[in-house]
Parts: structure tokens; sequence; C-alpha cells
């Protein structure tokens, strides 16, 4: 980006430099204070700021501008080199723990089962005599 100190005509309209330098807020371009004021008024002038100052929000210095292109149209400019945000999200879930319900089932039911031997008297028919 040097070249944007050493140069010494307008970008833009080509005109001398004399009169300041600035870059462009919708480019790289070395423009004249002329040809800033002109892009100042145009309505995506103020898109263009705003899309330098996200750019470098999100921490991206080489924001080349929404472009020179940019008519007063309605641009997407959220298209535009914004990846650089990545928030990484802490969801933080506390895993609880299920207290071992150490609930003490003691009670051993004794169940005896009570066989009774019905002791069959079968009576194979007594001879009565
Ligand atoms: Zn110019």
């Amino acid at each position: 980006m040097d070249r944007f100190f050493t140069q010494t005509h307008c970008d833009r309209c080509h005109k001398s430099l004399d009169g300041g330098r600035i870059m462009s807020m919708f480019n790289t371009q070395c423009i004249c204070m002329e040809c800033s004021d002109k892009e100042r008024q145009r309505p995506a002038y103020k898109k263009a700021v705003e899309a330098d100052h996200e750019a470098i929000r999100s921490g991206n210095y080489n924001f080349s501008g929404i472009g020179e292109d940019a008519q007063d149209m309605e641009q997407e400019i959220h298209s535009r080199s914004r990846e650089a945000i990545n928030e990484a999200e802490f969801n933080e879930n506390q895993g609880e723990f299920s207290g071992a319900g150490a609930s003490g089932d003691y009670e051993s039911s004794d169940d005896d089962a009570d066989d009774d031997d019905d002791t069959d008297d079968t009576d194979t028919g007594g001879s009565d005599d």
C-alpha cells in the first residue's frame, strides 16, 4: 500500500494529488480531496463507512471497502469479508449428580410356604365282617 504515499495523481480522476490525498472509503484507491468530497455525498457512503468500521471491529484491518461500484442502491454489505466473527459459545451444562438412591430394603419377608400335607386317608373299604 506504499503506493498510496508515492503516487502523484488521483486514482479516480487522475488529477494531481497536490491538494491532499485520502484513501477512498469504498475501496483502496488513493483519491484526491475533491473525489473524497464527492464520495462523501453519495448515499452509499454511509454504508461504506459502516462496513469499514464493522470490519475493523471484527479484526479485519485489510478491509478493502464495499467497492467503488457500490452505487446508491441497497447493497448487501454483510456478505463481504465478515467471516472473521467466530463467536464461540460456551454452554455450560452442569451434569447433575443423581444421588445413589440407597433406600435400604431390609424387609426380608419370610414367606414360609406351609405345605399342608394332607394325608389322604383313603380308606380302602374295610371289609366289615
Ligand atoms: Zn480525484
